[in-house]
């Protein structure tokens, strides 16, 4: 057997009213300056004015320019800010976007060039060699998991690709977790967060790498979202599903360090040619990628219909996805959503060069994310 390695550093203050201690861990840094990085609608919404609040005694900026994907000139401007405001620390404060942004931002405020020369696949890549800022993530939505994650997907401006920056550098040196701030998201974006970190654990678990320690966390995880999702998404202000839903969100993303599946390459696709939510996609796909899976790994199945409390066994996992997507509100094909006939060629192609389907149960050929895209229309 070869030698593997794990690894699960971040520090993680779990809890309602955890923004409340941000100020205090910050002092005990010796830190006084910091920046908060948001998106553009957070910014002007009282989730953010009421967390500022609570950072008094410290000398506090917005940089609220990011929205859409973000792109590498918004990373720039936040350095731009970062510089301007001579901050000495980063609070990522956001959805998947804006903790993305926040993660480079330090990188780019503190090294010389261009954002987008850091990313991995960059043929001159630069080393991130000097001492980044010090990062705190804060998580409003429960979907990507963004916070524990060791990579940050920026577009270039002109061309709309996804690049990574990728580095466990980029890591948060602490996330502060509060489900709290999750209560006021629309019924649409907890349904489609949530089928995001629902998929995460889902894949992760079914992928075939050897990774028992994700294997658990992925097992765990999904057991949460799918006792809490429902429920998330009826009752909005209910703080225990609330709070379930952004661990199975963090869960998830911890898992994925193990490796996804094909559902995400058809979501990533999804995402780029149609221009669909991310979590939305996930959700879209789902069922039609994991009833092509299932004889891939039947016993796995048996184990994620044991967690989720389905009846029956391996065999109603998916027709309970199913059922679960209407219950929170999740209806139609790929069509009703835009989706065009026109766009399956395309939509094929990067599915096929994503990276993601390498570690599905299931070999996936370009045949088959045909017939796959087809069968979701
Ligand atoms: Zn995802």
């Amino acid at each position: 057997m070869s030698i593997t390695g794990f690894s699960f550093p971040t520090a993680i203050r779990f809890g309602a009213g955890a923004r409340k201690e941000v100020a205090k861990h910050l002092q005990s840094q010796g830190l006084k300056r910091p920046l908060i990085v948001t998106d553009k609608a957070l910014g002007a919404l009282p989730v953010l004015a009421e967390f500022k609040g609570h950072l008094s005694g410290l000398d506090v900026a917005v940089f609220a320019g990011v929205f859409g994907n973000p792109t590498a000139s918004q990373a720039m401007a936040g350095a731009q800010a970062y510089k301007d405001h001579k901050a000495d620390c980063v609070i990522g404060f956001g959805g998947g976007a804006a903790l993305d942004v926040a993660k480079v931002v330090g990188i780019a405020a503190t090294h010389e060039g261009h954002i987008l020369e850091y990313v991995w696949d960059h043929p001159k890549v630069r080393p991130i060699d000097k001492e980044l800022p010090y990062f705190v993530a804060m998580p409003t939505t429960s979907g990507t998991g963004s916070e524990v994650g060791r990579s940050a997907v920026i577009s270039e401006d002109d061309t709309h690709l996804k690049r990574i920056v990728f580095s466990p550098k980029v890591l948060a040196k602490i996330v502060f977790a509060d489900p709290e701030l999750t209560l006021a998201l629309p019924a649409n974006v907890t349904a489609a967060t949530g089928m995001d970190a629902l998929t995460h654990n889902i894949e992760s678990y079914l992928s075939p790498a050897y990774h028992p320690l994700c294997d658990g966390i992925a097992l765990e995880g999904t057991r949460i979202a799918a006792r809490s999702l429902v429920k998330a998404v009826q009752e909005p202000g209910n703080l225990e599903a609330r709070s379930d839903m952004m661990m199975a969100s963090m869960m998830g993303a911890i898992a994925f360090q193990k490796d996804l599946g094909a559902v995400h390459s058809c979501a990533h696709a999804l995402g780029a040619v149609c221009d669909l939510h991310h979590g939305l996609a996930n959700a879209l796909m789902i069922d039609t990628v994991l009833a092509w899976n299932y004889e891939a790994a039947p016993e796995k199945f048996d184990e994620l219909a044991h967690v989720c409390k389905v009846q029956g066994g391996a065999k109603e996992f998916v027709p309970w996805l199913r059922a679960l997507k209407a219950r929170v509100g999740i209806t139609g094909k790929l069509g009703a959503h835009g989706v065009k006939r026109d766009q399956l060629p395309r939509l094929v192609e990067i599915a096929v060069a994503d990276i993601c389907h390498q570690t599905n149960p299931r070999p996936v050929t370009a045949a088959d994310f045909q017939r796959l895209f087809e069968e979701a229309m």
